[in-house]
């Protein structure tokens, strides 16, 4: 079935296909880098520049009040509707909850019309997404090893088999041991340039060497100096100790894990297929028991479905039933439609939602952004990307992110960036914006754009 959204071919069985549906995702992350929160002050009140966020004062009031009801674990069984026209932050906001909630909390994000290109049902697909949105936090016991590095020995066959063996020697006050160190140790180590004098750690569970502190001798290349260095011996280290390490995995990650039809290396390749109902209950059980043993904690997530009205009928149903289950993350769904048809049916219904879930549902509106906001947001993207832009051009920007859109600004930012690059300009000028827009986009098709957008957006 083709994929209704972007006309393109569902199946992406080959590998490139696959690859360059991950780097879409990647993307999209990248543009929302800037954002660290709701910059919101104790009072709820939107600071007019914080934490990469700018404007959209009400919205951002509104989820902030939706973050006190998370925190306070009042928002079970409710779901938020951001709806606003695009490149008004429905996005910016959703993941600004999520980065003002915890650090591990996970994020996944979901455009409606995905759901028709995947190569699996839409309620497996859905019940991925929500599994994806629930992390769960493992505590672990785990030996740590910290002292200082005496030697480091790595013997690598000259080969090139891949083989490679290694010794580390490190100092503890009580005794010299030698590691025998594993293929990943031994990566780890030559990557960080462990030396001599360096202070380590090891931990014995995992085999991650973290390098906590340098000596001198770590100013040269290692890998320069060949497969066997000795190093001069340095004072003594410290003792070995036991420490609680905490990490969070979703349960989407664990279900694939435990999924003998698939094995973890399908996380790699992004294409987890199906997961059969048995493998969750399985995992439901195992999780509930570790909570019971104090070794695990859920931390419901954010799930962010966007162009929600792509949802038919059966996904709303699907919705509906997902957040009644008590590990439900924070649903937000975002939309640029009005009053318009619910997929799967003859009615229509405000944002194409179903009422039974609009019901249920907060309602925030973003607007459109006052030239002023644009050229701020437009500045703080020219300094995430490390851009310098003339104060002429950044106006000029400013006026094509009105007449377009601002995402498609943002876009020119890092284009007209290479273009500048390229004439060995050290600021983006006028003239490079130029060049771009009119290399990436002509004004007719952006107007035709916002037009049939205007059309279908009635409040
Ligand atoms: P669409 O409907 O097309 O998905 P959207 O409403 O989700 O659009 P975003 O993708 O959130 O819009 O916004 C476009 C770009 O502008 C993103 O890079 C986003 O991070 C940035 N942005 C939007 N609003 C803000 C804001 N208030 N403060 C800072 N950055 C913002």
């Amino acid at each position: 079935k083709p994929n209704e959204h972007t006309q393109q071919p569902a199946k992406m069985t080959d590998i490139t296909a696959v690859q360059e549906r991950d780097v879409t995702k990647v993307d999209r992350i990248g543009a929302h880098s800037h954002i660290r929160g709701l910059g919101l002050d104790d009072t709820l009140e939107a600071r007019k520049v914080s934490q990469g966020m700018v404007g959209q004062d009400k919205a951002r009031r509104a989820a902030g009040i939706i973050l006190e009801m998370i925190k306070e674990g009042k928002i079970a069984g409710r779901a938020i509707l951001l709806a606003g026209q695009p490149g008004t932050g429905k996005t910016a906001i959703a993941q600004a909850v999520s980065k003002a909630m915890a650090k591990d909390v996970p994020f996944t994000m979901l455009a409606g019309s995905e759901l028709y290109s995947h190569e699996m049902s839409k309620s497996e697909a859905l019940t991925q997404a929500f599994r994806r949105s629930i992390g769960v936090r493992i505590k672990e016991e785990t030996e740590i090893i910290e002292g200082e590095v005496v030697e480091v020995q790595i013997d690598r066959p000259a080969t090139g088999s891949g083989q490679k063996v290694g010794k580390l020697t490190l100092k503890t006050t009580e005794m010299e041991t030698i590691y025998d160190l594993g293929t990943k140790m031994i990566e780890s180590v030559i990557k960080q340039k462990v030396a001599a004098g360096d202070v380590i750690t090891i931990d014995k569970a995992s085999g991650k060497v973290t390098v906590i502190g340098k000596s001198y001798a770590r100013a040269r290349d290692y890998d320069a100096m060949g497969p066997q260095t000795k190093f001069v011996p340095t004072p003594e280290g410290e003792l070995q100790k036991r420490k609680e390490v905490v990490h969070t995995v979703s349960l989407h990650e664990i279900d694939v894990i435990n999924s003998r039809s698939q094995g973890f290396l399908a996380l790699f390749s992004g294409d987890t297929g199906e997961i059969k109902p048995e493998v969750r209950e399985q995992i439901n059980a195992k999780v509930a028991e570790w909570r019971e043993e104090g070794k695990a904690d859920i931390v419901p997530g954010v799930l962010f479905i966007d162009e929600v009205h792509m949802l038919d009928i059966e996904c709303f149903a699907f919705l509906n039933r997902a957040l009644e289950n008590a590990m439900a993350p924070v649903l937000i769904m975002a939309t640029n439609r009005g009053i318009t048809t619910i997929r799967g049916t003859n009615y229509q219904s405000p944002h194409g939602i179903p009422l039974d879930l609009l019901d249920r549902t907060l309602i925030v509106p973003t607007v459109a952004y006052k030239p002023s906001e644009l050229s701020q947001i437009l500045k703080i993207r020219c300094e995430e990307e490390d851009v310098d832009m003339a104060d002429d051009a950044l106006e000029l920007l400013t006026s094509i992110a009105a007449k377009t859109s601002l995402r498609y600004a943002i876009q020119l930012i890092t284009t007209a960036n290479l273009v500048c690059k390229r004439r060995k300009g050290l600021e983006v000028e006028k003239g490079d914006l130029r060049r771009v827009y009119t290399l990436f986009q002509d004004l007719e098709r952006s107007v035709h754009f916002l037009r049939e957008y205007q059309a279908q957006f009635l409040f």
